[in-house]
């Protein structure tokens, strides 16, 4: 059965009138779905009990469930491990900036992408997560911490792109002014470098607008032989096609760009990379016309136990992030939240599987 959580605003409205109710009817549903967080049909106190029966009728309106949360000592970072309707069970990371809060959350139930290094595709694909799920992966987060969510990246398991329609959709129902109201701006995508996903993005319109998320390419690699090692998706999509893809991106949106670069020891922190990584992202991102350079972030790689791989140390850091501005490009180290409780990036998987 359809979840009603994966209604949009307006397909919830023509629901309504098909059952022969008033239009205005939508709205007051579709707040207590996505702006009060009610987790079940049976809060919507200003909904009457026989409409409530009928769309029972029609729809599911069970929420995703809290199984597990850990809160980190260190930053009050919570990871939460979710069960969804079917008990496919994902997880989602709340946290703390010092003036808002971020939710992390997964598109994919496990991932099929197979990158070395990251242990969400260790068990495979499970399944897409839908729009609604995820969107509740949020009001989830909210209602356990009673704080609101501002800030929302989609960088948990799952290829966002690979599961296009549901994230444009899930777009659609959290940005809706009815709901939610999220900001485009404070949404945030990040992707492995599908790029056939990459220019769909470039292209999709809401109304007369192009998007104005942020988009994150994961690239963590300056040469494409290099880049195979570590993610399989290198095979299908060429380093320089993947940037040409986020270029597009950035020309439809005036939206900068981040490139993720995942510091592995010895095998992408060297001279000739962070050389590399600058020349292709100056001939890619600066040209005469105009444009603008992507944002690096750093991430000191964590260490999964299958992968064998190891970060450089604080130096190693620096001094890659060092030869990267001597040549004109600036990166940050990404700070790490919630690394006692493995909420840390890549580390997005059950201690069980
Ligand atoms: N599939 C998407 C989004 C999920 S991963 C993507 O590939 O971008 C979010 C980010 O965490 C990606 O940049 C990913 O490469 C990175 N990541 C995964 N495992 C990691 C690890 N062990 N250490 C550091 N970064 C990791």
């Amino acid at each position: 059965m359809k979840s009603i959580y994966d209604l949009t605003a307006s397909e919830l409205k023509e629901e309504l009138v098909r059952m022969g109710e008033k239009e205005y009817r939508a709205g007051q549903i579709f707040s207590w779905l996505h702006a009060k967080g009610v987790s079940h049909l049976d809060g919507m106190t200003d909904i009457s009990r026989d409409l409530k029966g009928r769309l029972a009728e029609r729809f599911s309106d069970r929420g995703i469930s809290v199984s597990k949360c850990q809160e980190s000592a260190l930053d009050g970072t919570r990871k939460y491990l979710f069960e969804l309707e079917d008990a496919t069970l994902i997880e989602g990371v709340f946290m703390q900036y010092r003036d808002w809060n971020t939710s992390c959350i997964s598109s994919q139930a496990g991932c099929a992408m197979g990158c070395r290094f990251c242990a969400s595709t260790v068990g495979g694909l499970k399944r897409d997560m839908t729009a609604g799920e995820m969107a509740q992966e949020i009001y989830a987060m909210e209602r356990d911490t009673g704080s609101r969510v501002s800030h929302v990246v989609v960088m948990g398991s799952g290829e966002p792109l690979l599961n296009y329609d549901n994230l444009m959709r899930f777009l659609d129902i959290i940005t809706d002014s009815r709901g939610k109201g999220l900001s485009q701006r404070n949404i945030t995508v990040s992707t492995c470098g599908i790029v056939p996903g990459i220019e769909a993005l470039a292209r999709e319109k809401r109304g007369r607008e192009h998007l104005q998320i942020n988009l994150a390419i994961s690239l963590h690699a300056a040469f494409d032989e290099k880049r195979k090692k570590i993610m399989p998706i290198a095979e299908r999509y060429g380093i320089s096609e993947v940037l040409d893809a986020a270029r597009k991106y950035y020309d439809a949106t005036h939206r900068r760009i981040t490139i993720e670069y995942a510091l592995i020891d010895g095998v992408n922190d060297t001279d000739e990379d962070a050389a590399e990584l600058a020349r292709i992202l100056k001939k890619t991102f600066f040209t005469s016309s105009s444009g603008s350079l992507p944002l690096i972030n750093l991430i000191p790689v964590n260490p999964v136990t299958e992968s064998g791989f190891k970060r450089p140390d604080r130096a190693g850091c620096l001094a890659f992030k060092n030869k990267l501005e001597n040549f004109g490009i600036n990166g940050s180290i990404r700070r790490e939240l919630g690394s006692d409780i493995d909420g840390a990036c890549g580390q997005l998987r059950l201690k069980s599987l």
